[in-house]
């Protein structure tokens, strides 16, 4: 198991922040009961601070608290201890002016199978004095080729697209999505996000929980990491791989033979790996200082097959709940990442 970050897991201060947040927890501890009498700690001492205007991500391994602290959120529970405020409302309290200006779709909803599309997003904007139009949302999921296609006749990706639909019909200041791209093939997921952004980019706010650092890095102007009901990181994605996994890899291969001492003495670089294959000596160096790895010391060893990769969210997951993330491989490369690729 890789080492826990003990020295940089310092959670967003507790002061408010300069601005008005969409979205607010501040000490947010939520209990449940647990095994013999115990209470289980959901949620421990949460804060969050979302800016209206952006789309903030939460990031976090199986039980960390992403889903209970979205239904705190949606006032579907209330916290043990602790103030959760979305737009200044409590939404446990004002539960009808949370539900006027801000949408929440859950991982699950039933939807009526025999609706169309199109008629069950009109059913849906019947319920809100100002909606969107249906045809504008069903543009905006890319379900258009499907608008007369009944609800039980989708596939799950467009069942998916479709429930975020019903969250925006609303014209809603705050969309908060639980995994909204679960199940969706790589299609369907730029879909939605342009859906996600588009609202965005109309003045809203998004928090949505993610399983995807793609989905985080990409979607995403910041992230919190959730670790055992705590937020052991908040950050734009570029800040929090600069602090918390400033190493790149770079990789090539040379000779078989090559000496590789003064690599391995190199400022800057802290782990130098290699294996012999039938093209040459093939090597990884993890290093904080990839240009001078680069310029001065791959160079002169007429190196081929060069490589560069950059960590990932991927890297800063693991490295800060210990828990190696299940699509690592979504670690966006600077370069490349396939075999062959030159810098
Ligand atoms: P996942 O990624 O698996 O959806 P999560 O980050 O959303 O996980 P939660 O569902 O919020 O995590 O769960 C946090 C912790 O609280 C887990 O240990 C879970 O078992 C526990 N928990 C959640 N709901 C309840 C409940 N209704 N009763 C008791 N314990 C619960």
């Amino acid at each position: 198991m890789p080492e826990l970050d003990t020295d940089t897991t310092a959670p967003i201060p507790e002061e408010d922040p300069p601005w008005d947040a969409a979205i607010r927890l501040i000490a947010v501890t939520k209990h449940y009961p647990g095994p013999h009498g115990m209470v289980k700690a959901a949620t421990d001492g949460i804060d969050l601070a979302v800016r209206p205007g952006e789309i903030f991500g939460l990031l976090g391994p199986n039980g960390a608290g992403k889903t209970t602290t979205i239904e705190l959120l949606a006032g579907l529970r209330r916290p043990t201890s602790g103030t959760v405020l979305i737009l200044g409302l409590d939404p446990a309290v004002k539960r009808e002016e949370v539900r006027r200006q801000v949408a929440i779709q859950p991982q699950q909803a039933a939807l009526f199978p025999q609706q169309t599309v199109a008629e069950l997003l009109r059913v849906w904007a019947s319920f809100y004095p100002a909606p969107e139009t249906p045809e504008v949302i069903i543009g905006r999921i890319g379900l258009t080729d499907s608008r007369d296609v009944r609800v039980a006749k989708l596939s799950a990706g467009q069942r998916q697209r479709l429930l975020v639909g019903t969250a925006l019909i609303s014209h809603p200041q705050v969309l908060i999505l639980d995994e909204p791209s679960t199940g969706l093939d790589p299609n369907a997921r730029q879909e939605l996000w342009s859906a996600i952004r588009g609202h965005r980019d109309g003045g809203g706010t998004v928090l949505l929980s993610t399983h995807s650092m793609a989905e985080a890095e990409t979607l995403c102007d910041r992230v919190a990491v959730l670790h055992q009901g705590k937020v052991t990181a908040c950050g734009a994605p570029r800040e929090l791989i600069a602090h918390h996994a400033p190493e790149r890899e770079v990789r090539f291969t040379v000779a078989i033979g090559t000496d590789l001492t003064a690599l391995r003495a190199a400022e800057g670089v802290t782990r130098v790996e290699s294996h012999d294959t039938a093209d040459g000596t093939r090597v990884t160096v993890h290093t904080r200082d990839s240009d001078l790895v680069l310029r001065r010391l791959v160079g002169p060893l007429a190196a081929t097959r060069i490589q560069l990769r950059e960590a990932g969210l991927a890297a800063v997951f693991r490295h800060l709940t210990g828990v190696p993330f299940q699509s690592a491989a979504e670690a966006a490369p600077v370069d490349s990442d396939s075999e062959g690729a030159t810098a």
